[in-house]
């Protein structure tokens, strides 16, 4: 999708690839500046943005790591600027030290930061829920489910950050990051000046006189969000019955599919839950009225189960709450055969076969691997014939990652982004080992050069192998401060 995406006009439909709704809705929302650092599955929207940038009305940048991202677009929005970050979820870590008072602070030109989590780990060291960061850090929590809610989503994020001067989470997942949907424009809006920055010390300096203050206004703001919450449109109320089903995220359209194929649409209640945090209470406990069962369908770690729970206990509500460990799984993705699984237990029929094919058993495994051309293959090449198993090898987030591949063997641990340079002087200082470190240009200005200074500084002693190939390769060739 191209430049049909800055169409001002309303009523055009296109189809769409999730992170280009998200493009689209920012841009009718009229954001004014976007940061990132990319990341699977986020990287198409800044990518997006940077291909329409040369006619955008808004300023991109790919910072240097999560934090600064952050950091700048925070800025921006205490400027008045309306401000999109795009990250993936583990990136949100390496963002959270802002991220943890910028509630406090808040957003008054409005902030909509999307974490692109990743449930089953298809490109990912870990399967992090990043719903908790809302908990966390006092964020409204949005989770759009097809193409056409990541436009409106974000639209609806943005107008309800601007409202409240408060940051707000998108939260997407991969198979919605990467879904592809019908997609029907609304108008773009004329860009008004933004309201201008009023100096106000004790509001936006977090001493802790003022901080304390501050928390006590984001506990109360966090009791209007979820008055907002309860009458939001993006959580809407379906069918009678005596059983129910609360759904978040791409779950929601698993749910659709599976009672649409068993014929129960309109015959059990669903709550399609796209506004989760702050839970809106008064609408979930009207909603479990007349139930006997509730069905929570929520991928990786049971929040909204817990906060249900919590809530069904503290009104006195005598329904049972069914989630995760009874017929739905803690790990990985969620799919419409485990649904299926959940809503037939739910109504008391029979299991059935699982519609997928299964894999044959016998397959033989082709985990990934770096490109037949790789330049990283000579070094990894070269680095084996000269060191062999003798030193540890510390890694790094990459594709170099891959060197782990035999027959170069070249990565024994990893943490993080950044992480080969510290971890491997630790590594080395405590065992007195030699260590080879690994890190890519891009990485290496993300975090790793903190290591490095740390490392001087120190007296570390191991060998860093900076792989400097002039871009961002794993995410698809975006630049960096070295390019
Ligand atoms: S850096 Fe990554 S994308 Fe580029 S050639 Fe190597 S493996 Fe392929």
């Amino acid at each position: 999708m191209g430049k049909e995406l800055l169409d001002r006009g309303a009523g055009a439909r296109h189809f769409l690839l999730g992170n280009e709704a998200v493009v689209r809705g920012a841009l009718e929302a009229g954001v004014d500046v976007v940061t990132c650092y990319p990341g699977t599955p986020s990287s198409e929207v800044p990518d997006t943005f940077f291909k329409l940038s040369p006619d955008g009305p808004y300023r991109l940048e790919y910072s240097v790591n999560e934090k600064v991202a952050l950091e700048v677009g925070a800025g921006a929005s205490l400027a008045g600027a309306a401000t999109l970050v795009t990250m993936k979820h583990v990136g949100v870590n390496v963002a959270a030290d802002p991220l943890l008072t910028l509630a406090y602070v808040g957003s008054p030109g409005g902030l909509v930061l999307l974490s692109a989590d990743d449930p089953g780990c298809h490109s990912s060291q870990n399967e992090q829920d990043n719903r908790w960061y809302a908990r966390l850090a006092g964020l409204p929590c949005i989770e759009p489910s097809t193409a056409m809610e990541c436009k409106d989503f974000v639209r609806e994020a943005f107008a309800l950050s601007k409202k409240f001067g408060h940051p707000v989470l998108v939260r997407t997942t991969t198979r919605v990051n990467h879904v592809r949907g019908p997609v029907t424009f609304a108008a773009l809006p004329d860009k008004t000046p933004p309201a201008p920055f009023v100096k106000n010390p004790p509001r936006y300096v977090p001493l802790p006189v003022s901080a304390r203050a501050m928390r006590i206004g984001l506990l109360k703001k966090l009791d209007a969000l979820a008055e907002v919450a309860d009458a939001s449109p993006l959580n809407r109320v379906s069918g009678e019955g005596t059983v129910g089903f609360v759904a978040s995220g791409i779950c929601r359209a698993y749910l659709r599919d599976v009672l649409y194929d068993e014929g129960l649409e309109g015959s059990v209640k669903v709550l399609d839950l796209g506004f989760s945090h702050p839970l809106p209470r008064n609408l979930l406990a009207g909603f479990a009225r007349g139930l006997d069962r509730l069905v929570v369908l929520e991928e990786v770690d049971p929040i909204v189960e817990n906060e249900i729970r919590a809530l069904f206990q503290r009104r006195g509500i005598a329904c049972e709450v069914v989630g995760k460990g009874e017929t739905l799984p803690r790990f990985g993705e969620y799919s419409t055969d485990i649904v299926r699984g959940a809503v037939r237990a739910a109504l008391g029929l029979p299991p059935v076969a699982a519609t997928l094919c299964a894999v044959p058993g016998d397959l033989p495994r082709r985990p990934p691997n770096m490109c037949a051309g790789c330049p990283h293959r000579a070094t990894y090449h070269a680095a084996r014939t000269v060191f062999g198993d003798a030193p540890v090898y510390s890694s790094d987030i990459g594709c170099y990652t891959l060197g782990i591949q035999p027959p170069f063997s070249a990565a024994d641990f990893l943490f993080c982004m950044g992480s080969s340079v510290s971890a491997g002087s630790g590594f080395a200082a405590a065992s007195g080992r030699p260590v080879v470190a690994f890190i890519g240009d891009s990485t290496f200005f993300h975090s790793g050069i903190t290591g490095l200074i740390n490392a001087v500084a120190n007296n570390h002693d191991l060998l860093l192998v900076i792989l400097d190939n002039r871009t961002t390769g794993m995410t698809g060739h975006q630049p960096h401060p070295g390019v």
